[in-house]
């Protein structure tokens, strides 16, 4: 399975401002920095596509791109890519609801054709208290979701099962659940790329 196209559709402040599509939706969240917009362009292969910034806390929009993936029987299988503002950047301890504006929560509670969020949070350290109530409350709410350990590159291969297994242990990640393993991605190696678009085909198979 590969992303064979991959372009922009949207960007929205508010829920009239979404695109009219009939496309499922996969989600991608993650505190600010995390390498969000790094992890969509090499998913997409596509540079440029999300845009990279070392500000955090810009502007929070939600960004909608349409790709079209393609199965090794050649058949096609379009979605639509849904990249959420980053958290996090606030100081103080936030409840996951604080972290994000109402129309982010209007997001989650309207999309009926969300099929997984994907949650980026960074390989080096255990999950912030952001990451941890942000997680609870995709959960709560009956979500599936993906966690992805981002920028594997960054420390050393011997070391990745052990910070993947804090960051499943920090978030209490029910061992057996869909999408309870945590998958370890590199946008410098491509690490994890395979894998979470494994994830990606068999949810939009379902
Ligand atoms: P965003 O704010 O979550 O969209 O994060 P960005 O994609 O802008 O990435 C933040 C910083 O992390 C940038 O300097 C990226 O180059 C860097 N980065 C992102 N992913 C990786 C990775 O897999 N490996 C390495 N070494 N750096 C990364």
């Amino acid at each position: 399975f590969n992303i064979v196209k991959a372009s922009y559709v949207a960007t929205a402040v508010n829920a009239g401002q979404y695109p009219e599509s009939e496309l499922t939706e996969i989600a991608f969240i993650g505190r600010s920095n995390v390498g969000k917009s790094s992890l969509i362009n090499s998913l997409c292969r596509r540079h440029g596509l999300a845009r990279t910034s070392g500000t955090p806390g810009k502007t929070q929009t939600i960004n909608f791109f349409s790709l079209t993936g393609k199965l090794p029987d050649e058949s096609r299988l379009d979605f639509m890519l849904v990249d959420l503002p980053g958290y996090g950047y606030a100081k103080r301890a936030q409840t996951a609801r604080a972290t994000w504006s109402n129309f982010i929560e209007e997001y989650w509670l309207k999309s009926t054709r969300l099929k997984l969020v994907c949650q980026l949070i960074d390989v080096r350290h255990p999950p912030m208290e952001s990451d941890i109530n942000v997680y609870q409350w995709l959960v709560e709410h009956g979500l599936p979701v993906q966690v992805v350990a981002t920028k594997g590159d960054k420390i050393p291969k011997s070391r990745i099962q052990q910070h993947a297994q804090a960051i499943s242990t920090g978030l209490n990640m029910p061992v057996l659940a869909p999408g309870g393993r945590v998958i370890t991605y590199s946008t410098v190696t491509g690490a994890g790329r395979d894998e979470l678009l494994d994830v990606i085909r068999i949810i939009l198979l379902k």
